[in-house]
């Protein structure tokens, strides 16, 4: 058994690049244990992933901000406080900030993640943010 009291032993908060655009500050909750993670991420306005997967799968839960997550042949749909998303072992998938909102999601990684290649200002931008294209779910 292992607990972690707050934030993990590490502490310091990383800035993720590499596999990110834009800014991105990650703090670990719990390090890389039996195959899980969990990360506290922080997107700042139209900061995203790479295209990428996870081998297990992904859970993410929206703590505060708002943002977008999008499925390989799909379009990206908002996510904002309180909205949780399970992506399936090997979904292709990206996921970041709002252009107009910061995000902060709390990210449980199953499983080693497989990076591919940066998100474009295209795929970014392809109708997720403008309401009434039928790309975004609709919320109540
Ligand atoms: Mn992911």
């Amino acid at each position: 058994m292992k607990i972690i009291r707050g934030r993990a032993p590490e502490g310091a908060s990383e800035h993720w690049s590499g596999t990110f655009t834009g800014e991105v500050w990650g703090d670990p909750v719990l390090p890389a244990t039996d195959g899980v993670r969990i990360n506290n991420v922080f997107f700042t306005p139209g900061a995203r992933t790479h295209w990428h997967s996870h081998e297990q799968g992904q859970v993410l839960h929206v703590t505060a901000g708002a943002g977008y997550v999008c499925a390989e042949g799909g379009e990206p749909q908002r996510l904002e406080a309180g909205d949780t998303v399970w992506t399936p072992a090997g979904e292709l998938h990206w996921h970041g900030g709002a252009p107009d909102s910061f995000l902060l999601h709390t990210a449980v990684s199953l499983g080693p993640t497989d990076w591919r290649d940066p998100v474009t200002d295209e795929q970014y931008t392809a109708e997720g943010a403008d309401e009434g294209s039928g790309g975004a779910q609709e919320r109540a």
